[in-house]
């Protein structure tokens, strides 16, 4: 097995990660030896750290950036219910979450004994503040804002769940682990400049086209952050805020040396090529008379049956479901218009 490609991305259509950039590994090779997680021992990889720590931070409009280089999406959420779980002094505590949220909110939740509260999202697929300010009570900790929906796409109105929650002092969460790196060429608000939010999560692995693993937590400042420190005695250093103790090097020098490389039009240029495609291709399903969502960032879905989906498959696409029968097309930047032309020869031979 081990002689065989490791991956080709020329099907792939349901992927939120992508191709790394070629600086992304290169740098990942030469820092792969290193831990993050002992700073002492490792002391460059940490500075590097740092560094991407500051880049993230100008990216979401975060002036005195706070956080670190975790394993993905899924750390930085439950790292920021653990934050406010720690920050508030509350029995029984419970956290909003709207439900086009990420299901790793359910591990985060689980995993600190916080209960679980979902609300219904309005028919674009957006969390309803009206419906969130309705589940949270005297008991809430946290509440989540998405920007960047993992199943198509959307942003929620963050500026009005954020405000809500500094009103009634839980913390504000804004889950922006795919959407990060492509929201800062649109008009949307989602950054730190933008609304009252406590903690942020952007990762670099996804359209930063950092090498895996590269998740980004931004905490707005330190007091937040030292919600999560832990002492590390034999360490060489006095505590530690990640969940992981030994950490991918690799992964925290691809973000750097790719940021450096792409931020910021780089990215600019990136973020255009795929919502042109994503607006393209959902033009041509509606074409073909395809229920088809509007991308409002580069994703679309479209109504499939489940044997077109398998036959589809069997061609060597790989695509994947939403909860409620649509298939994704994710325009990540190796998603072509060429790919996306022989999708469609595919889908039309396959569904006449
Ligand atoms: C991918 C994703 C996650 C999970 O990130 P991992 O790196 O897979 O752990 C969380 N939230 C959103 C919105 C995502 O798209």
């Amino acid at each position: 097995m081990l002689d065989e490609d490791p991956q080709s991305f020329e099907r792939v259509l349901s992927s939120m990660c992508t191709d790394p950039h070629p600086a992304a590994v290169a740098a990942a090779m030469r820092f792969l030896p290193t831990n993050p997680g002992d700073p002492s021992t490792f002391p460059t990889i940490a500075a590097i750290e740092e560094a991407v720590v500051e880049r993230l931070g100008a990216i979401a409009e975060l002036s005195e950036p706070t956080g670190y280089v975790a394993s993905g999406g899924t750390e930085g959420n439950i790292q920021a219910l653990r934050i406010a779980r720690n920050a508030h002094d509350i029995r029984e505590p419970n956290i909003v979450v709207p439900e086009n949220a990420h299901f790793s909110f359910r591990k985060a939740a689980e995993l600190l004994d916080v209960e679980f509260r979902s609300t219904a999202v309005d028919e674009e697929c957006r969390a309803d503040p009206a419906t969130i300010a309705d589940a949270a009570d005297d008991r809430t900790i946290m509440v989540v804002a998405v920007a960047g929906s993992t199943e198509y796409g959307r942003v929620d109105p963050i500026p009005a769940i954020a405000d809500f929650a500094s009103d009634h002092g839980f913390h504000c969460h804004v889950d922006a682990a795919w959407g990060g790196f492509v929201l800062p060429f649109t008009d949307h608000s989602w950054n730190f400049d933008h609304a009252p939010i406590d903690t942020l999560t952007i990762d670099p692995h996804k359209f930063g086209r950092a090498a895996i693993p590269a998740g980004g937590l931004l905490a707005r400042n330190q007091e937040l952050l030292d919600h999560l420190r832990i002492s590390t005695p034999y360490l060489g250093t006095e505590d530690q805020v990640t969940l992981g103790g030994t950490r991918s090097g690799a992964g925290v020098a691809s973000a750097l040396a790719v940021i450096e490389e792409l931020w910021p039009e780089g990215y600019r240029r990136q973020f255009e090529r795929c919502q042109e495609n994503a607006e393209w291709v959902a033009h041509a399903l509606e074409g073909l008379e395809y229920e088809t969502t509007t991308p409002e960032l580069p994703l679309v879905g479209f109504s499939a049956s489940a044997d077109l989906t398998a036959k589809l498959r069997a061609r060597g696409w790989k695509v994947s479901r939403s909860g409620d029968d649509q298939l994704r097309i994710v325009c990540m930047p190796h998603v072509t218009r060429e790919m996306l032309e022989t999708f469609l020869t595919d889908l039309r031979e396959l569904d006449a």
